[in-house]
């Protein structure tokens, strides 16, 4: 069946409306002859863009200047170009700008200008940036204090057995350190490669996983005369998830809760709500607390709070940030609340998954087995 020219356009400019890129038509003169729906999009239009000027409709000198280049030289340019904020409504965008004359001899008057979005690679890279710089900056401590204290030892410490033995235990402290920031950075990034999603599903009790957490930090817990109250009691929440990530997830926010609180005398809640497909989960204590202005960062790599920045407290800056990707990995999200020395709060909710349907695929299934990954 042949088409008709305007079923034809018709057709066309469904296509290029269903394009991902913002895609411009312009001519020598600089007048947008042609404008797909992304472009609209991208700079948040709500005037018809076509037979206006580009900058009219760009509203970027860099962009315009960009095009005129290209319209005066007849070459293709292409350039990174950030829209800030102010720029735009629904905040800052990274655009991939490529301009082109026509192939043939059209390219004299006409000029397509492609701009792909690419703030989330951008992003993305500038992250993995901030990650190695924190991560060697975080290594480089420890090991030049191990360093430090080898030079020591090689200079004379070895011969005197009590010194040579205080030195020895500061540098396996030290050296376990480096060991913890290097397995969260493996567990990290083993979220973020793409390829694989490190959760493996089956059905296992969050509840029990809880306390079994609360089990193995009992000498801490001792030690610091804490109160750990789990509700409701003895009541199964079954889920169908990772059991090693959700120890994981539980271990870090409850060692969280006892070792920033130096003080004697804590209480730390867990309670575990079922909300019909989901679980509400709340992990609350009430301990010196986040300050507000540090609440948005917690989450982050690296983060930890300047004030609690103290030498006794240990930890590597990457417990949350395992936590809430552990948590997304699941389906689930978690949100940080504190007044200090009132309550701070970590609530989940993540969704429960098929468990009929896991159980249904595991007859013969008893509780499943812990596992290191
Ligand atoms: P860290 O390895 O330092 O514990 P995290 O990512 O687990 O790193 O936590 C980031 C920071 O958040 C901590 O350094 C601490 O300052 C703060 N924080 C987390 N949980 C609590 C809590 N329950 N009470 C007070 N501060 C907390």
């Amino acid at each position: 069946m042949t088409l008709l020219f305007e079923e034809n356009q018709g057709i066309l400019e469904i296509m290029l409306d269903g394009l991902a890129d913002g895609i411009l038509v312009v001519d020598s003169s600089g007048s947008v002859l042609f404008a797909n729906k992304a472009v609209k999009d991208l700079f948040e239009l709500s005037r018809e863009p076509v037979g206006r000027d580009i900058l009219e409709v760009v509203r970027n000198h860099r962009i315009h200047k960009l095009v005129r280049e290209t319209i005066d030289s007849k070459q293709p340019t292409t350039e990174e170009i950030e829209l800030t904020s102010g720029q735009r409504e629904a905040g800052h965008l990274v655009l991939s700008v490529n301009a082109e004359p026509f192939p043939g001899p059209l390219g004299d008057q006409y000029f397509r200008v492609i701009l792909r979005d690419d703030t989330q690679r951008v992003e993305t890279e500038q992250v993995r940036r901030d990650f190695v710089a924190n991560a060697s900056h975080e290594l480089r401590t420890p090991l030049s204090i191990i360093n430090g204290y080898i030079e020591n030892l090689r200079d004379g410490a070895v011969e005197e057995k009590e010194l040579a033995h205080r030195f020895l235990g500061i540098m396996k402290k030290h050296g376990d350190r480096i060991a913890r920031i290097v397995e969260d950075m493996l567990t990290i990034s083993k979220f973020e490669s793409a390829a694989q999603d490190p959760t493996k599903a089956s059905v296992f009790d969050l509840q029990g996983c809880a306390l079994d957490v609360v089990e193995r930090l009992d000498p801490l817990i001792e030690e610091k005369q804490t109160s750990i109250t789990v509700t409701p009691k003895d009541s199964a929440s079954l889920i169908c998830g990772d059991r090693f990530y959700w120890d994981q997830i539980f271990f870090n926010l409850i060692e969280n809760a006892l070792k920033q609180n130096i003080r004697p005398g804590l209480n730390v809640k867990i309670s575990f709500e079922d909300q019909g497909t989901q679980f509400r989960i709340c992990i609350s204590d009430d301990g010196v607390g986040i300050p507000m202005a540090d609440l948005p960062f917690i989450f982050k790599r690296f983060y930890r709070v300047e004030k609690h920045h103290s030498k006794e407290i240990k930890g590597t800056g990457l417990g949350l940030s395992i936590v809430k990707r552990a948590i997304e990995s699941h389906g689930g999200t978690v949100e940080a609340s504190s007044t200090p020395g009132k309550e701070t709060a970590f609530v989940i909710h993540v969704p429960k998954g098929d468990v009929e349907e896991a159980i249904s695929r595991e007859p013969e299934r008893k509780e499943q087995p812990f596992e290191a990954h």
